[in-house]
């Protein structure tokens, strides 16, 4: 079978360097990727012209409802994925990070887009920044699609969810991609990318696989395209190094090994439940995906006292884990990706059994379930023990990615925290401790040094998601050794594909550009009420000032019974007195409560809801006889798709409130959210 590669809107081979690829439970063949040689130029160009164009034509969140249809394309289709993922070695539930994580991440990318971005081609970002006294001249960040392709070099234990976290974000920007997964497991990307080709769902030119080599596809690369890279330290420094990479300044995100730590912390005993919980979680870090996991734990870190019980209960444990076929009966742990992959591995663990003990040694004497003598890329869990870690380097240097973990003691919360830090830069760490004081002393003392940190205890360990499981909401990626990048971590992806731009000029120019009302901008009104239009009939800067209401102190005695709050500067004549405000003052939440009584049209209309309010400020206190007047004005709209079970087509529409005194000045500011009726379907 040859694997085949999707670039031009085709499937195709090359002629170049040949791969065989093995299935690493039973070494059969399971085809043959053949290097793409030349055309590269041409890959490039019809991502950015076919894909590029079509995508940034849509908004925001119809990229991502599209990502959110092809999520559901893929899991409708995820039992073909899991029955090729076993034969990369993966068992079950490491497939399901893999291929349903990966998934999931889609889906969580598709709600973040349409909750926290504009759905407009472009995003607009922040507040508009008043530059000067006037008001006549303000500046307001806004973030446009970069016009390029994103190159995706991609590593080999991850094939779908390591794809799918970085096209996501990309897509939803509306950039193009092209995929390079890690060649060993390339297989399994192909199919996923099949499904993906073959649902229709994003424009021809917005998805490209290229297996195998990428040929000189570096010196092709233009200032308008981004590549991120996840793999080994020195391959991605190689890359970033590239002179066209540096000489177009193109954004190379890198996401490379790390060393990463999990410490015990010292008020931890044998008896604590956060010993059995940290032996728990080291050795899945260690077995999951047979330890092929960037963010797996590297590094045991545990106090002197405590080190001969933890590496027992923690080899008794590892030694439990079923080793074998992925398939086979009761199987813990499955292969390495490959044989080459498992030599790596080995002259890693002897580098590091040159200045460590190896105590529970997994290159040899096992057999794994269900698989005949001498085949297969199986190596069991091996542990090691370095006595003098904060001397001997190799354990904070040398990576064996495979089910190899060291155990290094320390003395003192400060040891903990210098040996932390001696991996120079971790994906992930984790701190085992029912103490609040460490808790606090270990993150802040190595938080300078990790991308994501976990703090387990007994009363979240249950519903923890784990130290290795990266998640969309939160950042994936660490400084130094790690590569320096940041992946996922909500909307910030996103934007990782866009370029930001300061747009400085008149509130009207602004709000031309933005779709959104900017103070200052001139204002529309109309004889007919907002509340009495539909969502397609309200113009972005449409206006309503109110009539007046004076204040009474029957106004601040109703509302105080209504509501029961009878707070000393409500109702309390001498303590009022000496107060900030010097007087009785109305309730903050009367005077917004009295404003929707002045801004509201009662009658049956499109408004169907009040969806909330956002940035309430009370910039001025409300006295009895003070006389209050709203502007309300129509800020910014966000149509929403219809649901098969929603009764209406709606859109939200942001109304920005200004609530004045008879003096003209604010004292209450705040956006008002309401969903309103759609007349025309989607
Ligand atoms: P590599 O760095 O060798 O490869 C990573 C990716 O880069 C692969 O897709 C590879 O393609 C590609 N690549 C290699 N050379 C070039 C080149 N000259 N131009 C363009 N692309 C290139 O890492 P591996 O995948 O072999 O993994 C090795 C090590 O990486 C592991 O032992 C581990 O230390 C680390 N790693 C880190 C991960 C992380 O998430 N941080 C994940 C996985 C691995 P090809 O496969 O065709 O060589």
């Amino acid at each position: 079978m040859k694997i085949q590669s999707y670039v031009n809107g085709e499937w195709c081979s090359g002629d170049g360097r040949t791969d065989t690829l093995v299935n690493s439970v039973n070494d059969e063949v399971i085809g043959e990727v053949v290097s793409l040689t030349s055309g590269f130029d041409q890959i490039l160009a019809h991502g950015r012209k076919a894909g590029g164009s079509a995508l940034r034509k849509m908004t925001t969140h119809e990229r991502a409802e599209k990502i959110k249809f092809l999520a559901k394309y893929l899991l409708d289709r995820k039992d073909d994925f899991y029955r090729v993922s076993y034969m990369t070695g993966a068992t079950k539930a490491d497939s399901w990070v893999d291929i349903e994580g990966g998934i999931g991440t889609m889906f969580s990318y598709s709600g973040i887009a349409r909750r926290e971005l504009n759905n407009d081609t472009f995003v607009v970002e922040g507040n508009v920044e008043p530059l000067s006294a006037g008001g006549t001249f303000v500046g307001q960040h806004i973030l446009t699609a970069k016009e390029g392709v994103s190159l995706h070099i991609n590593a080999f234990n991850f094939p779908v969810w390591g794809m799918l976290e970085k096209i996501t974000p990309s897509l939803i920007a509306g950039v193009p991609v092209i995929v390079k997964p890690g060649t060993v497991t390339c297989y399994l990307t192909e199919i996923v990318v099949k499904a993906m080709i073959e649902s229709q769902i994003f424009p021809e030119g917005s998805i490209q696989l290229i297996c195998g080599s990428v040929g000189d596809i570096l010196d092709h690369l233009n200032e308008q395209d981004v590549v991120t890279f996840t793999g080994s330290a020195s391959t991605g420094r190689r890359l970033k190094a590239h002179p066209n990479i540096i000489e177009k300044s193109i954004p190379f995100t890198m996401e490379a090994d790390s060393l990463n730590c999990c410490i015990l912390a010292p008020d931890v005993t044998v008896d604590s439940p956060e010993f059995d919980l940290y032996i728990k979680e080291v050795a899945r870090e260690m077995t999951t995906k047979a330890g092929q996991k960037c963010t797996a734990i590297r590094r045991a870190i545990v106090p002197n006292n405590l080190i001969d019980p933890v590496s027992e209960a923690l080899m008794k444990r590892l030694q439990s884990t079923s080793l074998g076929d992925p398939q086979a009966e009761g199987v813990r742990m499955g292969a390495l990706v490959g044989k080459s992959q498992r030599e790596d591995v080995i002259a890693a663990v002897e580098q590091l059994g040159q200045s460590s003990e190896i105590i529970l040694n997994g290159m040899q004497g096992f057999v794994p379930i269900g698989v005949e003598s001498g085949k297969g890329a199986f190596m069991a869990p091996t542990l090691l023990h370095c006595k003098d870690p904060l001397n001997i380097t190799t354990p904070h240097d040398v990576e064996a990615f495979g089910p190899v973990s060291t155990l290094m003691g320390y003395d003192g919360i400060d040891q903990a925290i210098e040996l932390a830090k001696m991996g120079k830069g971790s994906l992930a760490g984790s701190v085992f401790t029912a103490s609040r004081d460490n808790a606090r002393d270990i993150i802040l003392g190595t938080a300078s040094h990790h991308g994501r940190m976990l703090v387990i205890d007994s009363t979240c360990a249950k519903e923890s998601t784990g130290h290795g499981s990266p998640l969309a909401p939160l950042i994936h990626g660490g400084p130094g050794r790690a590569g320096g990048g940041e992946e996922l971590g909500g909307a910030r992806a996103i934007k990782h594909y866009m370029q930001r731009s300061a747009i400085q000029g008149s509130p009207m120019s602004l709000m031309a550009v933005t779709n959104q009302y900017v103070k200052g901008a001139e204002l529309k009104e109309d004889r007919v009420h907002p509340f009495r239009k539909y969502f397609e009939e309200l113009e972005i800067g449409e206006s309503l000032l109110t009539h007046r209401r004076t204040v009474t102190e029957a106004d601040i005695v109703n509302f105080g019974c209504l509501s029961g709050d009878h707070f000393y500067a409500h109702f309390d004549e001498i303590a009022a007195k000496d107060s900030f405000f010097e007087k009785r003052v109305a309730h903050g939440y009367f005077v917004i409560s009295a404003a929707a009584g002045l801004f509201v049209d009662p009658g049956l209309g499109p408004v169907i809801a009040n969806y909330g309010i956002d940035n309430l400020r009370f910039v001025e206190p409300v006295g009895i006889g003070d006389t209050i007047q709203v502007r309300l004005t129509c800020k910014r709209k966000v149509k929403k798709s219809k649901k098969p079970d929603d009764k209406y087509h709606t859109g939200v529409v942001i109304w920005d409130v200004e609530v004045k005194n008879q003096n003209d000045e604010a004292v209450a500011i705040y956006d008002i959210l309401t969903l309103v009726e759609r007349q025309s379907d989607d």
